[in-house]
């Protein structure tokens, strides 16, 4: 079997077998069959979440398009659909989805299973979009769960980190398209953005800042605007709108960004940062982030900003969000507003992980939560519902089959 890595090359998993089922009949017969399992979506995960030394399952041709109900207002998809594909088929439809993450390459099932985000301070998660599931649960067989079937322990299915079996399919909330405008600010001072933070964050319909942690400016504020929520923002704490087209990494090419510069377009096509027929990112890289209660954003940039110096030869840059909060058992932003510091590494694996362990004091004390899909340290505390998760994985999966070692650490199974 050919080596098969995670999309940033620093997980090498090692199952002994590998499978690709076509249809959501042959996953459950692969799933029937095998003794210890985990699903793999995109693989755009940066820790051990999708390793297994027995069986991985590849979703990778479960991505069909079940159906755009539009009388009801939801699209039905197979776990392993893309969001970038399904994005352009509801946009051919005139619908859209509420919120995208900041690339559009990555699996619906695999982007829910972890509470991926995207910003604004009135939206939530991108889980908290689905509406049903269907689930091949260990012994292979299908369920169908929704919010209105399961009203109670639906809120803990969605995010589930792949410990409950294999999402076949998804139902997601549609609305009717609309367009975004995006304008990218630079070089925003710093006192004034932390002085008003909270109608910074709240200055568009999705804010990003993206900074490296200096004592005098945020280097770039990335505003998305509905163009039905009225008129954007004319200037940014009286810093204007870039005229050129820029990359949030420092040097980087921005041919592979959304279009910028207050261009209106659908969308699919301004709400993430990368456009899907080109590699995001920088690719040559990490990712750890943590969200913290709303209210501690200043206090959590302060004590990044005490960690400058670590932290600058080894970031790419830091990216800040925020979340709304939600009622997903397992989502970081579970009944608090969050703000997510995002940082993108160089690959230097060691001196990153020394410098989490500093990272992680600072922050932990403040109320934060890793996403479940980055690299951390700690296993994950504070999560008010994990007795109730733990039992519902227990009546799915009692012998263990979606077990792995990152099920265990993080779950404290
Ligand atoms: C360049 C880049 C940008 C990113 N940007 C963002 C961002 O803007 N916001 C954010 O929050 N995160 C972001 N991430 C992180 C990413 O969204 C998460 O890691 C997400 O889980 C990746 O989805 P995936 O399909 O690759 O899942 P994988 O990494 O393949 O799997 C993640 C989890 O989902 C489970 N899973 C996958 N498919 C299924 C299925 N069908 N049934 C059951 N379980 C399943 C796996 O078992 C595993 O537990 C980014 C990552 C990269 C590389």
């Amino acid at each position: 079997m050919a080596r098969q890595t995670n999309w940033a090359g620093n997980v090498t998993f090692s199952p002994k077998q590998w499978l690709i089922p076509e249809t959501i009949g042959e996953l459950q017969s692969a799933i029937a069959g095998q003794r210890r399992i985990r699903i793999a979506g995109s693989r755009h995960s940066f820790n051990g979440i999708v390793d297994s030394a027995d069986t991985i399952i590849s979703t990778e041709h479960l991505n069909r398009i079940i159906e755009i109900d539009t009388a009801n207002g939801e699209v039905t998809v197979e776990g392993g659909a893309r969001y970038g594909d399904v994005a352009t088929a509801l946009e051919s439809h005139g619908f859209a989805l509420g919120n995208l993450a900041s690339l559009p390459h990555i699996s619906i099932a695999g982007a829910v299973s972890t509470a991926t985000h995207g910003s604004g301070v009135n939206n939530g998660n991108l889980a908290t979009a689905v509406t049903a599931m269907q689930i091949v649960t260990a012994d292979g067989s299908l369920a169908t769960f929704s919010r209105a079937s399961h009203p109670v322990e639906f809120d803990g299915m969605v995010v589930s980190l792949g410990a409950l079996g294999a999402i076949a399919t998804l139902t997601l909330k549609i609305e009717p398209t609309y367009l975004v405008c995006q304008h990218v600010f630079q070089n925003v001072p710093l006192e004034p953005t932390l002085e008003n933070v909270d109608s910074v964050l709240g200055a568009a319909y999705s804010v990003s800042l993206f900074t490296t942690y200096g004592d005098r400016t945020i280097d770039q504020i990335w505003l998305k605007h509905r163009l039905d929520q009225g008129d954007p923002v004319a200037d940014l704490l009286g810093v204007e709108p870039a005229s050129d087209k820029l990359h949030p990494l420092a040097g980087h090419d921005p041919t592979c960004c959304t279009p910028q510069q207050g261009i209106p377009g659908p969308w699919h096509e301004r709400l993430p940062h990368f456009c899907m027929e080109f590699t995001p990112s920088s690719g040559d890289e990490l990712q750890s982030e943590f969200f913290i209660p709303r209210e501690h954003t200043v206090a959590a940039y302060r004590a990044l900003m005490a960690l400058h110096a670590e932290i600058q030869p080894l970031l790419y840059v830091s990216e800040i969000r925020t979340v709304r909060a939600d009622s997903l058992w397992l989502s970081p932003a579970y009944g608090r507003d969050v703000t997510a510091f995002h940082f993108t590494w160089r690959q230097k694996s060691s001196k990153v992980l020394a410098l989490l362990e500093k990272i992680e004091a600072l922050l932990l004390p403040l109320g934060a939560q890793p996403h479940w899909g980055k690299i951390s340290i700690h296993r994950p505390t504070g999560y008010v519902r994990m007795s109730d998760f733990l039992s519902l994985r227990q009546s799915f999966d009692l012998g263990g089959k979606f077990v792995n070692p990152y099920i265990e650490r993080v779950l404290g199974i």
